[in-house]
């Protein structure tokens, strides 16, 4: 066990003034990995003060030097890569391969920062009208938080704070209180690296801490990945209190198989995606929709694929299903299934049998003939249960899709060119993926839910991310004289 959490202020680690803490617990035997400050108003606020000092130094730094230290940052994650990726396994549950792509998608996200010299570049007109020039620049916002989720510990937090400091901003992470011992580490190799004292600050806790950077008048923006109900509070409460926010959320996922797809490729893919890292990823396939002419092979071979998955902790290279990450998400989906059962879907396969006696574990849970108006269908589980919903045609699934309040992402298995561009035009998702069963985008390219699953305009990643981190200055000069 390590010691007591401690937050990250103005270059060191501090002990908060709070005196409530929390356990924090392995999810795989249910160990004590550490403990863990609820920090309030008062830590928040040192935390902020810290930055919104180191803020006029930094943002004066040529950006070229800040991108240097992104490089010296991103080669010290790669060196420390299986280390991270084990602690990610060790807090989160999921399969130890699931966590080395985590670390390799959050060193994409330092990687795409450090071309900072040229993302910030601004635009010009030399002739707006005779003698008349106009010139955009961009320029840092001061003081930017971040909230995470406990799915991915490494990523979501490098979607935001390397982006966020290269464009000049300082930063206040409020990591997932479930899952917070990666970010010591990455803190510490960002240190390492060369990120000056203030410019990056962590605050473990909760709720108290998550207002208090809401609140706080020196935050000017606010980037949030969670959950709907945290973030519809999130984006409220700061939008209120004038903020810039980015809030990302919730999903529920329908991937469609049509009767031309390579059966056996859509197993591989969409076991993959709908039962690795528990089900706990916002891109999961949540929701199979089969044409009639496919369904039945499908599911058969997709059952057989699923009782054949390795279940037990992550750290073991030969477990493919580590825990879902709480007790309470365990006993939730605990319900969901009763409650499946109860509004008549048919159970396939039931994750509550045969668990292993320490640990969160839900087994791999199927369930087939799901239609819209069941809480299975309608909710995000958070959990490797899949509800199949049988379809007709291509039109017929874009349709029951799209009465998800949901929208993050959308998969479609096909040989059809026709098809593609009928679910591309149709459906109402941000990320879709075809003839593939995770479509999360690159770090150059926009994390783009729509509906309930995006709240906001700028998005995570790609251009949205040095938008959203910057605002413009723009210049009209006239030159009379020339
Ligand atoms: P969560 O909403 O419970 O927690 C997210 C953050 O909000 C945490 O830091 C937590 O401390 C804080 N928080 C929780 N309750 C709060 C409250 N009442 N008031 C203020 N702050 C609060 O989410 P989670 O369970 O950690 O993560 C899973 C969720 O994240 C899922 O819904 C998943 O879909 C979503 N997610 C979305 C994306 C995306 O890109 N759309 C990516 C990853 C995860």
């Amino acid at each position: 066990m390590t010691q007591k959490l401690r937050n990250y202020v103005n270059g060191q680690w501090v002990v908060p003034t709070t005196k409530d803490y929390m356990t924090v617990v392995n999810p795989a035997d249910e160990s004590q990995l550490t403990t863990l400050p609820l920090s309030n108003t008062q830590d928040v606020d040192q935390a902020v003060q810290a930055a919104s000092q180191a803020f006029p130094s930094w943002s004066k730094l040529p950006v070229n030097k800040r991108a240097e230290i992104m490089f010296n940052f991103q080669h010290l994650l790669v060196q420390n890569k299986t280390e991270l990726a084990r602690t990610v396994t060790l807090e989160n549950g999921k399969a130890l391969s699931e966590s080395q792509g985590e670390v390799q998608r959050g060193i994409e996200n330092v990687e795409f920062a450090a071309g900072a010299p040229t993302l910030i570049q601004g635009d010009t007109n030399s002739t707006v009208a005779t003698n008349v020039e106009v010139a955009n620049y961009r320029y840092p916002l001061g003081v930017v938080a971040g909230i995470t989720p406990f799915n991915f510990p490494m990523m979501v937090p490098c979607w935001m704070f390397p982006m966020a400091i290269v464009m000049g901003n300082t930063f206040v992470l409020k990591p997932s209180e479930k899952a917070p011992l990666l970010t010591e580490k990455i803190v510490n190799l960002a240190t390492a690296a060369g990120v000056p004292e203030g410019v990056l600050n962590v605050v473990y806790g909760t709720n108290e801490a998550v207002n208090g950077l809401l609140d706080h008048p020196e935050v000017k923006a606010i980037s949030f990945v969670g959950s709907k109900n945290v973030g519809e509070h999130v984006y409220r409460r700061a939008s209120q209190n004038l903020k810039r926010v980015q809030v990302l959320a919730g999903a529920k996922n329908h991937t469609i198989v049509l009767d031309d797809a390579d059966i056996d490729d859509a197993v591989d893919k969409i076991i993959k995606s709908s039962f690795g890292s528990a089900g706990e990823r916002c891109m999961a396939t949540s929701v199979i929709e089969l044409q009639d002419g496919i369904a039945d092979q499908f599911i058969s071979k997709y059952v057989q694929a699923a009782k054949e998955l390795k279940m037990g902790s992550g750290l073991d290279e030969t477990n493919f299903l580590g825990p879902v990450i709480r007790s309470e998400a365990q006993q939730r989906t605990f319900n969901y299934i009763e409650k499946g059962i109860a509004e008549g879907a048919q159970l396939l396969l039931d994750g509550r049998k045969n668990l292993p006696e320490k640990g969160y574990f839900v087994g791999p849970t199927i369930f087939d003939h799901v239609t819209p108006d069941m809480t299975i269908w309608q909710d995000e589980m958070f959990a490797p249960v899949v509800s199949i919903v049988r379809i007709q045609n291509l039109q017929e699934a874009v349709q029951v899709a799209d009465q998800s309040e949901f929208a993050n992402g959308a998969c479609l298995f096909t040989d059809s060119a026709k098809s593609i561009r009928y679910f591309r035009e149709n459906i109402d998702a941000g990320m879709l993926g075809i003839n593939l069963g995770v479509p999360a985008p690159m770090a150059f390219f926009p994390f783009s839910g729509w509906k309930h699953s995006f709240f906001g305009t700028l998005t995570a990643n790609g251009k949205d991310s040095v938008d959203f981190y910057t605002r413009k200055k723009v210049v009209t000069a006239r030159h009379p004289f020339s």
